[in-house]
């Protein structure tokens, strides 16, 4: 069975079709891929970034919950200027906080750090509206600070002094976007509550539909939130999108070839069966002839396998596999009946003209093998005796009685039945007899070795004189000398097929031979008349 290779790689319209379906698929599987491999990966990167946010917040309260603590440590909470002053120490070492105070339990302020900032406060709130924390001595709230918001962190002492950490909220803490989101987001502090604290965004902000995402403080009563432009996110990362596409375009070609090559590559049955479907198996003619004259007697009918591309294969490379799945069948028949339309003239015209068809033993015994054979040939309207069927004997015949019956069988009904392949078969020359054949076809093993091999000669020379006895015609096949044809017609062969007068052929070329031959008799027995005259 011919093999698929690059080089036999032919494009054919469903080839091509079959190819552009799955470049199809892939891509859009590419694009609706890439879409969500990218919005996943901006999900968990703007995820991150909120996270970032409030980290940095959190440590901003840690910060100022830790100077606070650091100043009850040291023990003077009061309003003496020692106090006051370790107060301002610790905002001194804490860039982030930007006062500390003393306050009543009921949040009101008694004494500050800096006791002048005192009335730029705005918003300051009494504790009840102040916010807890998982640690509940921690309580948070906003207040605006000339001008700015803030945040209030109050550390419940459990007395009736509280400590107070002002922190400034410095808006470039939240400047963590991507330059290709940083003018396209806002990124902001709140309470839980709703009050803002902080917030970023550039002056030029364009955030037209804004996709938020939001992160709240375990530990504190915090939230950042982000929000970026629809637009400006689907842009964002998209350098991954045509490396995405340009891959599933890839395995979309590598797939669709693949599956051309599955196709081609199908199994040898499947291509069997539709070269069959097809018909591209045809019969080729190589003639039978009389060995003393030359004479063209008849033919063997020898099927070839014409694929697409106009190769020729051999039958051996597909006979053996149409035996086996029960192919042969439709394939013998298909040939036949090609072979009596090709030759139906000369059949009819040359009534002593032979064809020979190859009968597999399994097919020779099917109950309407008989039967179809007759229908076959009467529809063509050729001759039950001008038709040869070929029985190898290579192969051992199961039932020998049977087949003995079918060949009566056909014998009744004029056929003429050939033993092929004698002298190489499994069969002893006992089975020649019962069977009743018509014609013996001694094999070319023969005919290779008579020129060289005395041993030859006598079997040959004893098979000559068992068909004779047996009323047999005997063939010998693959004469390509002419010292073969003497060697054969010394032992008493009298007809011969092979190269030495023809290959087989397809039915113009055979056609032509057989008309050359033809001619030449015509002209030849012109000329004996002639002589005669
Ligand atoms: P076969 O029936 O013995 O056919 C004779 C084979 O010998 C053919 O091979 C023919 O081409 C080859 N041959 C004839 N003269 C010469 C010669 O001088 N030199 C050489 N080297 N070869 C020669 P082919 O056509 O390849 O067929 C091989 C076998 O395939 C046939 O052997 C036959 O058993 C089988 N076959 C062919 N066509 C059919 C068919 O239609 N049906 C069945 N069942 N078998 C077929
Ligand atoms: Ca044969
Ligand atoms: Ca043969």
């Amino acid at each position: 069975m011919k093999t698929w290779s690059w080089k036999t790689w032919r494009w054919s319209l469903p080839s091509v079709a079959i190819v552009a379906a799955s470049l199809a698929a892939f891509c859009a599987g590419g694009h609706f891929a890439a879409k969500a491999l990218i919005q996943s990966q901006q999900m968990r990167q703007l995820g991150e970034l909120t996270d970032v946010v409030l980290r940095r917040s959190e440590v901003a309260v840690d910060s100022g919950s830790a100077s606070m603590d650091e100043i009850v440590k040291a023990g003077n909470i009061d309003c003496e200027p020692a106090a006051l002053q370790a107060f301002r120490l610790r905002v001194y070492q804490r860039p982030g906080v930007k006062d500390v105070r003393l306050a009543n339990s009921d949040g009101s302020v008694i004494c500050s750090a800096y006791s002048e900032t005192l009335e730029f406060d705005k918003g300051w709130v009494g504790r009840s509206d102040m916010l807890p924390s998982r640690d509940s001595s921690l309580l948070l709230f906003r207040v605006e600070q000339f001008g700015a918001d803030a945040l209030g962190v109050m550390r419940d002492r459990g007395d009736s002094r509280s400590l107070v950490a002002i922190l400034g909220i410095n808006s470039y803490l939240f400047d963590i976007m991507p330059a290709e989101l940083r003018a396209h987001s806002t990124v902001t502090l709140k309470l839980t509550n709703g009050q803002a604290l902080g917030e970023f965004s550039l002056d030029e902000i364009a955030v037209v539909h804004p996709i938020d995402f939001v992160r709240s403080s375990a530990r504190y009563p915090l939230l950042a939130m982000i929000s970026v432009d629809r637009a400006a996110l689907a842009r964002w990362n998209g350098q991954l999108y045509w490396p995405a596409m340009l891959l599933a375009a890839l395995l979309g070609l590598v797939f669709g070839l693949v599956l051309i090559r599955t196709r081609r590559v199908e199994g040898p049955l499947a291509e069997l069966d539709r070269a069959l479907v097809r018909e591209q198996f045809k019969p080729y003619y190589q003639p039978t002839f009389h060995l003393k004259s030359g004479a063209i007697l008849g033919c063997e009918v020898l099927a070839r396998w014409i694929r697409d591309d106009g190769s020729v294969v051999p039958p051996m490379n597909f006979i053996p596999l149409a035996e086996s799945t029960g192919r042969i069948r439709p394939m013998t028949w298909q040939i036949l009946n090609q072979a009596l339309k090709d030759l139906n003239a000369l059949l009819r015209e040359r009534k002593e003209f032979k064809l020979s068809v190859n009968i597999v033993p399994s097919h020779l015994l099917d109950a309407d093998f008989v039967p179809t054979l007759r229908r076959v040939v009467a529809s063509a309207k050729v001759a039950t005796r001008q038709i040869v069927l070929e029985i190898t004997e290579r192969d051992k015949l199961d039932d020998i009685a049977r087949a003995a019956e079918v060949v009566r069988e056909l014998r009744d009904l004029g056929f003429r039945v050939a033993i092929d392949d004698v002298g190489v078969g499994h069969s002893g020359l006992s089975q020649l007899k019962v069977l009743g054949a018509t014609t013996m076809k001694i094999d070319k093993f023969f005919v290779d070795t008579i020129t060289r091999d005395g041993s030859t000669t006598s079997i040959v020379e004893m098979l000559v004189r068992l068909a004779k006895d047996l009323a047999m015609t005997v063939i010998a096949e693959g004469i390509e000398t002419a010292d073969q044809v003497q060697a054969l017609c010394s032992c008493g062969v009298e007809e011969g097929q092979g190269y030495l007068v023809s290959p087989p052929l397809p039915i113009a070329k055979f056609a032509e031979l057989v008309e050359v031959q033809q001619a030449k008799s015509d002209i030849r027995a012109a000329l004996d008349a002639a002589m005669v005259a």
